[in-house]
């Protein structure tokens, strides 16, 4: 391992890549500063707006390394206030299902839970299940041109019929990964379904967090940066990386100032990393050409809170809706905080907010989580541009590993290369890789 006495480092993005990044350097002796856009640090998940709120978050059994960042934070688990909560989809005729948990061992509890979920009609759960048993077996292997295919054409080459997709595929895989199965790759469809569905049983679980981001990961982390005499500057924003030879020289700040450092680490997305390149470098390289090809789509969140307690959090989600799931948590003693996702610009733009004071609690009373004579006491949305990764095909050989192919530059976000879909997981990877990799140097 190199001395790292003499060596500092610049991360551009204090969002959950780049606070990780931070926090595992600091805990290998590097002297770290990392600057943000925004006035506080948190990336996407936490808002900036005063009525944005605690935004709960959903983090999966199969979520080591969030698992494993909280745990080195909070001691004692208990801290955390994690909640087990059952996925429950809304069909056709507005029921809710559960998908059932059976404490078999691996891989038989996937084999039952799935024959036993009656959210898929009889003829495509055993077509689904026989198929898996082929895939187990070794009798079947996966296409190998899933990466070229759409999620929806190849679901429906295995047997999954119209409405199973619309109302069981769709909204599970735009509730793991921002997608929808029209849009996205086959092949990311099933990497994202792999880790949870189909491997060890605890990897299934969903946990809610009482509290937001905020209070859970970006707080705790920068406390223990700021201990350690790490500085974090918010309302900083990079506007161009400085080059001599192929080594970036210095970060030119929007105050015309200049941060140098001897590593740099973009942990921006990429539409607001490729700006900051210099030209050069995006004629030479295909990695940073690539970046260019990667797409993003806006995300909005919706909350609002109604006047009635709540007593153990429900995540439902939605097919045939412009939202693709709802999460019930307690925001309050009395009151129930529901957060609703969407990715449908369209949907957003064309509807004023007071249409959507309607049709949201009229939604959330059909399923039964908002009771008929329970008040509306908040809501409020909050769109985030370019929150999503598309994930359409092909753009798996487009996403970048850490390393660039500039020597003191690595790259971190939930969007690189992780074999995650882009979410708080796929972030936590990046920042740990990027940390790896310069301390096991
Ligand atoms: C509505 C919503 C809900 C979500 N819920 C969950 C969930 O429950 N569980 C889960 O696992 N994932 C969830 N995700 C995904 C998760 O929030 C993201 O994957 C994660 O925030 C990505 O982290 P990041 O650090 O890669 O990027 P970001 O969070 O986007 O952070 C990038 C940071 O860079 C800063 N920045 C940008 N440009 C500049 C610049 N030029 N100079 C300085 N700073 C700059 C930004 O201000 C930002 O703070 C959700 C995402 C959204 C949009």
């Amino acid at each position: 391992m190199t001395s790292t006495t003499a060596q500092s480092v610049a991360i551009l993005g204090g969002g959950p890549a780049g606070l990780t990044t931070a926090y595992q350097l600091t805990r290998h002796g590097y002297r770290v500063t990392i600057i943000d856009r925004h006035p506080i640090p948190g990336g996407a998940l936490t808002g900036d707006h005063p009525h944005d709120g605690p935004e709960p978050f959903t983090v999966l059994g199969c979520h080591h390394a969030t698992q494993a960042l909280l745990r080195s934070l909070h001691g004692d688990p208990e801290q955390l206030e994690l909640i087990d909560i059952p996925l429950e989809f809304r069909l056709h005729d507005s029921s809710l299902i559960r998908y059932p948990r059976a404490w078999f061992p691996a891989p038989l509890h996937t084999w039952v839970n799935l024959l036993r979920f009656a959210g898929l009609p009889w003829n495509e759960r055993w077509r689904l299940a026989s198929w898996l048993e082929r895939l187990w077996e070794g009798d079947e292997g996966l296409p190998a041109d899933l990466e070229q295919r759409t999620a929806d054409e190849w679901l429906t080459s295995i047997g999954q019929g119209a409405k199973t997709r619309q109302m069981v595929w769709n909204p599970l895989a735009r509730w793991l990964t921002g997608n929808d199965l029209s849009t996205m790759s086959a092949d990311a469809f099933v990497t994202s379904m792999r880790p949870s569905f189909l491997s060890a049983r605890l990897d299934s679980r969903i946990s809610v967090s009482q509290g937001s981001l905020q209070t859970c990961l970006v707080q705790p982390i920068a406390e223990t940066l700021t201990e350690v005499g790490a500085t974090i500057i918010g309302n900083t924003e990079a506007a161009q990386l400085r080059y001599e030879r192929d080594h970036i020289s210095g970060v030119l700040l929007r105050d015309g100032s200049l941060l140098q450092a001897d590593w740099y680490i973009a942990a921006l997305p990429p539409q607001q990393l490729t700006p900051l390149l210099p030209e050069r470098w995006l004629t030479r390289y295909a990695y940073f050409q690539q970046l260019a090809e990667l797409r993003s789509v806006d995300s909005t969140i919706l909350h609002v809170q109604a006047e009635q307690p709540c007593a153990t959090p429900r995540l439902v989600l939605l097919g045939g809706t412009a939202f693709h799931s709802v999460l019930a948590t307690a925001a309050t003693p009395d009151r129930t905080g529901f957060s609703l996702i969407t990715t449908d610009s369209q949907f957003v733009q064309a509807r004023p907010d007071s249409n959507l004071e309607t049709l949201i609690p009229d939604l959330l009373r059909s399923m039964g989580l908002l009771r008929l004579g329970s008040a509306i006491a908040s809501s409020h949305r909050r769109t985030i541009p370019n929150a999503i990764l598309s994930l359409s095909p092909g753009t798996k050989l487009h996403r970048p590993i850490q390393r660039s192919p500039i020597a003191n530059l690595l790259v971190a976000g939930a969007w690189t290369d992780t074999g995650w879909p882009p979410n708080l997981e796929s972030a936590i990877v990046s920042g740990n890789r990027c940390a790896d990799a310069l301390a096991l140097r």
